[in-house]
């Protein structure tokens, strides 16, 4: 039987109640779909500050290292000591330490509005089609957010320049190419939108050109590309006509929040970071490390109260079973129980609407019994 190892770091806020909802649901498919896995829970953020003085405990990191993959909470509680400097804050000092030690390159954000939510959505039913099924797929380590040079000079006169680099380099763009062409192929509409400023930027030019290349390998998948500004108006305009979008980093961490707020709601959108993956599958062997976690943060204002939606965190889990430990089976099973707990009528609050007639709301503990039965 196959056994997978599990970091499981909850965190901060709603993250321990959430990911004991997402455990729950986990040992159902253990159960059900024939693999082991060993989740052993360690502190992070504020609890591994209060744990070992560390957002990141040096245990902590250990253990993520011999794991094959991290399920992530959330970190950060705003109001907390502020005498703290940033960079020992935990959104720094865990969140970005881990995507650097393990070289998480890919961002995956799937937005998925089922149509019982559509009510949830910010846009007119009529712009939903059949619903919408987005999947943004975001490099996470090169561009504008870590390019070189980056300063700020004092040019005299009160004045300043701030500089920041926009820097791709060939490798880069294809490693990130390639995961999203395989998503497109994988349970999906086989479509790539990518993403660039082609007309003004350089780094467009080489995005495009690469993007084109590596495409050429995927002749099943239908290859657009599409400027940035006309992107973000497209996903408020039309929406349905994306499968998978393919940003660079900072137009993803812009494109996936405005993608995300289509989702209805934070507690619904899981995401994945992925590193290398290593190994041959046509030899039955192949290892993607990633860290999953929810879109949402700590959500202190709910924290405690049996209020948040588990959804995030069960999905992120759901994508982990896939990604990384390649039991796509039982990922499936996963969404088509979360699925079929809303259909059922079930609502934490941020997705209740009181004008829907046959649903209830329920609790974080009660949304997870609910799917991990269906499972
Ligand atoms: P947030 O995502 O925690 O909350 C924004 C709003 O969404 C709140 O009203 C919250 O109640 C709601 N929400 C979020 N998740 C929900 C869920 N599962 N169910 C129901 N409602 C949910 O963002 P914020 O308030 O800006 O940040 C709070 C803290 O979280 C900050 O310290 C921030 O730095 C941190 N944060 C951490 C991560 C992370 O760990 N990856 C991500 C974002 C924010």
């Amino acid at each position: 039987m196959k056994t997978f190892n599990i970091a499981a770091l909850a965190g901060d806020g709603i993250g321990p109640e959430v990911m004991r909802e997402a455990a729950k649901v986990l040992r159902v498919a253990e159960k059900k779909f024939g693999f082991t896995l060993n989740i052993t829970e360690a502190p992070v953020g504020w609890a591994g500050i209060d744990a070992a003085g560390k957002a990141l405990p040096d245990a902590t990191l250990a253990l993520c290292k011999k794991s094959d993959a991290i399920l992530f909470g959330s970190v950060g509680l705003p109001d907390r000591d502020p005498t703290i400097p940033k960079e020992e804050r935990p959104e720094r000092a865990a969140l970005l330490r881990i995507r650097k030690e393990f070289g998480l390159f890919a961002n995956l954000r799937p937005v998925k509005l089922p149509k019982a939510l559509a009510h949830a959505c910010p846009l007119a039913k009529e712009r939903q089609g059949d619903g919408i099924d987005i999947l943004v797929v975001r490099e996470l380590t090169g561009g504008m957010y870590f390019g070189q040079p980056k300063k700020t000079e004092d040019i005299g006169g009160g004045n300043f320049r701030a500089t920041d680099t926009m820097v791709y380099t060939t490798p880069e763009i294809e490693r990130i190419a390639h995961v999203a062409f395989k998503e497109a192929q994988k349970i999906r509409r086989k479509k790539v939108t990518s993403i660039d400023k082609a007309n003004v930027l350089e780094n467009g030019i080489l995005w495009r050109e690469v993007v084109t290349r590596v495409g050429k390998n995927y002749p099943d998948v239908t290859l657009e590309h599409m400027f940035v500004d006309n992107a973000a108006m497209q996903l408020v305009l039309r929406p349905t006509q994306f499968d998978v979008m393919l940003c660079e980093n900072m137009f993803g961490d812009i494109l996936s929040d405005e993608a995300a707020a289509l989702g209805g709601s934070l507690g619904m959108l899981p995401s994945a970071s992925l590193g290398a993956t290593i190994g041959d599958p046509s030899m039955d062997f192949e290892k993607t490390f990633g860290l999953y976690e929810p879109a949402g943060g700590t959500a202190p204002d709910i924290a405690g109260k049996n209020l948040a939606n588990p959804i995030a965190q069960i999905l992120s889990a759901a994508m982990m079973l896939q990604h990384s430990f390649g039991q796509t089976v039982a990922a499936i099973a996963i969404e088509n129980a979360v699925a079929k707990a809303i259909e059922a009528g079930n609502r934490t609050g941020d997705i209740f609407n009181p004008n829907e007639s046959n649903t209830r709301k329920v609790g974080t503990r009660e949304m997870g019994d609910a799917i991990a039965s269906a499972v």
